[in-house]
């Protein structure tokens, strides 16, 4: 493991098929199973075409990749950006799988991406490319196929287009194909909330499991966007004093604790964290090295790799992030016994309230806020005591405990149903 090279480590498929791997040798996986697992179900990469605001047509790729639909319909994001590949998408794929078992929610997992880079085009560029991305792949989606949700550089716009193009080509209104949309067009209440919501929880059962107090616990964030910002919100007015927030232009740090609601003000006007006054600047690099109880990365992926685990000095990581911790990082945080709490299960809020929203559309009912948040809370509480329990009776830390229960349970369905082969 620690004698691969830097490009490989932070490949986010290699990183999964090295934790699910050790999961299922854990697991004493039958070799059918694990070869079925391991791979996606479906990949499919489409070429589109896209009319320009200048009147050029331009060619766009999009990614569509299906982990597993053993435990019900395909349900993830979709990013983005000019990076996006393949491999990451597979790995977003898998770890969705992954998620949507650990929280024992009736959904497999899947990924979908579009290379392009969202901050050089206009939003009738935008809509053009969602629209036609959502018809090259359609007879793959669907409220019983795979359901769609925001991701990196995506949003509720980005979902009510998806949902429009969808429905026009049913011809009628589909709104469980796609989750965190617009409220009054299906959308959940408390969905927007929910990933950070979850990350407050998982502190919680975290400091409760310690034996730490809560009051006066130091967090530092990375990551100020959706799930860092909420978290942030929610931390601070249940006692934790943030004292670092890491953006990708730079950090701010104040020992006595950053008043939250004032810099979610600060953002909204200046459109960054940076030039806050009630805070010092610090690069974020340092930020994420720095004393604290809690680190929570909630910005993106491989910011804790075998460059800088070893100077890590947290006591407790909660992964807000998909895929913030490299698997030879994990050796290194292990012998120096940081507590864990992996992504498939710190930022799972998000997909659980997704999946009342999916249930609310089908329903044709919706809840109220309080209804979706202590569904969403009893159920993070649950899945952290079975990876807790999984952790203790099979000596395993709380990444792999959360692989094994998800593949274990993954596999159980696959063994009930009978392979198709
Ligand atoms: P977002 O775009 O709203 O916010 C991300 C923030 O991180 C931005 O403010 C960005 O400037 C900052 N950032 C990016 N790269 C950085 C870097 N290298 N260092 C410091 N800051 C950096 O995205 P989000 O929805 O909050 O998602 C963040 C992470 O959480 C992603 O890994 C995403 O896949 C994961 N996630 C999100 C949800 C959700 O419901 N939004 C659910 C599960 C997982």
């Amino acid at each position: 493991m620690t004698t691969i090279s830097l490009e490989q480590e932070i490949n986010p498929w290699e990183a999964q098929e090295a934790r699910f791997d050790f999961a299922a040798r854990k697991l004493n996986l039958e070799e059918g199973l694990w070869k079925l697992l391991r791979m996606p179900a479906r990949e499919i990469i489409v070429h589109f075409p896209v009319a320009m605001d200048d009147g050029r047509i331009e060619i766009f790729t999009g990614f569509r990749v299906q982990h597993s639909i053993a435990r019900g319909p395909g349900k993830g994001g979709v990013r983005y950006s000019p990076e996006v590949t393949l491999d990451e998408v597979r790995a977003l794929a898998s770890w969705m799988t992954w998620k949507c078992a650990v929280v024992n929610i009736p959904f497999g997992g899947a990924k979908g991406g579009v290379i392009c880079d969202p901050k050089k085009m206009s939003q009738s560029e935008l809509e053009r490319v969602t629209r036609r991305y959502t018809s090259e792949i359609i007879d793959f989606i669907g409220p019983e196929k795979d359901v769609l949700a925001p991701d990196m550089n995506t949003n509720d716009q980005t979902m009510a287009w998806i949902m429009d193009t969808y429905s026009m080509h049913m011809g009628h209104t589909v709104t469980s194909v796609v989750t965190g949309k617009p409220l009054n067009i299906g959308g959940s209440r408390g969905r927007m909330e929910a990933t950070g919501r979850g990350v407050q929880v998982i502190c919680d059962e975290s400091m409760r499991y310690l034996e730490m107090p809560i009051d006066g616990c130091r967090v530092i964030i990375q990551g100020f966007g959706n799930v860092g910002s909420n978290a942030a919100l929610l931390l601070m007015e249940r006692g934790y004093k943030i004292i670092g927030i890491a953006e990708k232009d730079g950090g701010l740090l104040n020992p006595n604790g950053i008043e939250i609601h004032q810099l979610l003000e600060y953002k909204r006007r200046n459109n960054t964290i940076l030039g806050f006054r009630n805070a010092e600047a610090v690069p974020s690099d340092e930020l994420l090295v720095s004393e604290c109880e809690i680190l929570i990365p909630a910005a993106t992926e491989n910011v804790i790799t075998s460059r800088n685990a070893d100077q890590i000095k947290a006591r407790i990581i909660v992964e807000g992030a998909n895929g913030p911790t490299t698997a030879v990082a994990d050796d290194i945080l292990a012998e120096k016994r940081i507590f864990i709490m992996p992504d498939i299960l710190a930022n799972a809020g998000g997909v659980t309230a997704s999946y009342f929203e999916w249930v609310q559309d089908r329903q044709g009912y919706f809840w109220k806020e309080a209804v979706v948040n202590e569904q969403m809370e009893t159920i993070l509480r649950d899945s952290f005591e079975d990876v807790i329990r999984y952790a203790e009776a099979h000596n395993v830390n709380n990444r792999i405990a959360a692989y094994m229960l998800a593949i274990d349970r993954v596999a159980i369905t696959i063994r009930q149903r009978g392979i198709y082969a």
